[in-house]
């Protein structure tokens, strides 16, 4: 018997609602709360008849800190699940501390204005410092380990595919094949054709800010900063085929150097087609990536967000997108002595889980973890309190449930390593 609510109603959590609501037993009550009420009663909609999970709606602005309270006081959930836009994280923080509710999310916080003065001068001091130049960074929601722990809550962090997922790859990997992990290249391949010329898998704000920054990987204990995808290659992918791939920053690249100090690299590659990467140089070239308002006609617009409402909504690809997606981790280190190679990833197809959901298979990756997290903390098997990220739990039943829920595991022990 669990009280969940689920903030935001897009693709990612349109996923999590289908996956909870197919554990009835588990989730009992599901709140769906979101900025378009609509959204959440379509997917209620849907899923009456196919679940014993009594849900309800609301409508919610996540910047409100004292409507968040209300509904959180009034619903009593054991965990908010916030799968809307990471700019809300800290906020949504607050409320479940002030509520006493355990906390997810599947991405590290930023915030929407990355010109906003005092935040930028903690960014400039950061890059300065450390040369850590992406505008997430897990510092902010650190911050909040104590008065999770005080409270014994959990507040677990980036519980997506990846971040997520390849944290659990990295926990596993540790705990069974290696007793010294050197080098570890995540690697996220979407070989998926939704047939626009270009569109977005996740939301198209956070994408187009996360592929357009400054690209980075950690090594020797620093941060090496590089122009965005100026370093690429071509991989050749189980169940999809040969993709070029193109080195990023990425969240849980911070958080894996921090859990396990020993890795001396760690890198993050994902997969871009020619024309993804000149429709969005184009779009920079225009000006429409910019976070900062601009005046139009008397209209405040941020460049940012318009765009979003031109391209297609990335919950409406599934039925249009097929092919595969493979996401994993390659790993070198010592095994008893000698050295050793390990790969362990998941290749997931559209249309089953179109099939399944009615998503796309990147919300789909997204959204089971998110569920199995929560599935982690209401079961008991998570239970050490903070703001933790997923590499600071025990892998073996998260990666259980994955593998029962819809993400099964390949592994390999003679992969073909990346340059
Ligand atoms: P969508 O844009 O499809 O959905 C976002 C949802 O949040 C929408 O329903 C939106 O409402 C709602 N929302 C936005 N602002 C507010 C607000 N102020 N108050 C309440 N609700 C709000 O995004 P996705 O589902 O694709 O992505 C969700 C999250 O998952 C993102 O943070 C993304 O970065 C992350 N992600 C993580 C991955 C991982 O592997 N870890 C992979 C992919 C995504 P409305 O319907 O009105 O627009």
């Amino acid at each position: 018997m669990s009280r969940v609510i689920i903030i935001g109603c897009g693709g990612v959590a349109k996923v999590a609602i289908h996956k909870c609501c197919q554990l009835d037993s588990v989730f009992t009550d599901l709140l769906i709360a979101s900025r378009t009420k609509e959204k959440c009663d379509e997917v209620k909609k849907e899923l009456e008849g196919k679940t014993k999970t009594n849900i309800t709606t609301a409508k919610i602005d996540a910047n409100d800190f004292d409507a968040l309270v209300k509904l959180f006081k009034e619903f009593k959930p054991e965990i908010v699940m916030n799968l809307g836009m990471p700019y809300q994280n800290l906020i949504i923080m607050d409320a479940c501390l002030e509520c006493n509710s355990h906390y997810l999310d599947t991405a590290a916080y930023e915030p929407m204005d990355v010109n906003e003065p005092k935040w930028r001068e903690r960014y400039e001091k950061r890059v300065k410092e450390k040369n850590f130049t992406a505008y997430f960074d897990y510092s902010y929601q650190w911050e909040y380990q104590e008065k999770f722990a005080k409270k014994g809550l959990i507040a677990l962090l980036g519980c997506g595919f990846d971040p997520g997922v390849s944290q659990a790859y990295v926990a596993y990997a540790k705990k069974h094949e290696f007793d010294r992990i050197d080098e570890i290249d995540i690697l996220d391949c979407n070989g998926g054709d939704h047939g626009y010329p270009f569109a977005t898998n996740f939301n198209p704000e956070i994408n187009l800010r996360e592929v357009s920054s400054m690209g980075a990987y950690y090594e020797n204990g620093k941060w090496i900063s590089i122009p965005p995808m100026s370093i690429h290659q071509k991989y050749n992918f189980d169940g999809v085929g040969e993709k070029d791939i193109y080195l990023l920053h990425h969240e849980e690249i911070e958080s894996i150097a921090k859990n396990l100090p020993e890795v001396k690299r760690i890198r993050f590659y994902m997969t871009f087609g020619e024309s993804y990467i000149r429709h969005m140089n184009c779009l920079q070239n225009v000006g429409l990536l910019g976070t900062k308002a601009i005046d139009y006609e008397g209209h405040k617009i941020v460049p940012i967000q318009f765009l979003k409402a031109l391209l297609p909504d990335p919950a409406s690809l599934g039925s249009r997108t097929k092919g595969k997606t493979n996401i994993g981790c390659i790993f070198k280190g010592i095994k008893d002595g000698k050295e050793k190679t390990y790969y362990i990833y998941n290749v997931c197809d559209h249309q089953e889980a179109y099939k399944e959901v009615g998503s796309q298979a990147v919300s789909y990756t997204t959204g089971v973890p998110a569920m199995c997290g929560a599935l982690m903390i209401l079961k008991g098997y998570w239970t050490t309190p903070g703001a933790k990220t997923v590499e600071e739990y025990d892998p073996d039943p998260f990666i259980e449930a994955l593998d029962k829920y819809g993400l099964p595991k390949r592994e390999s022990y003679n992969p073909v390593l990346v340059d």
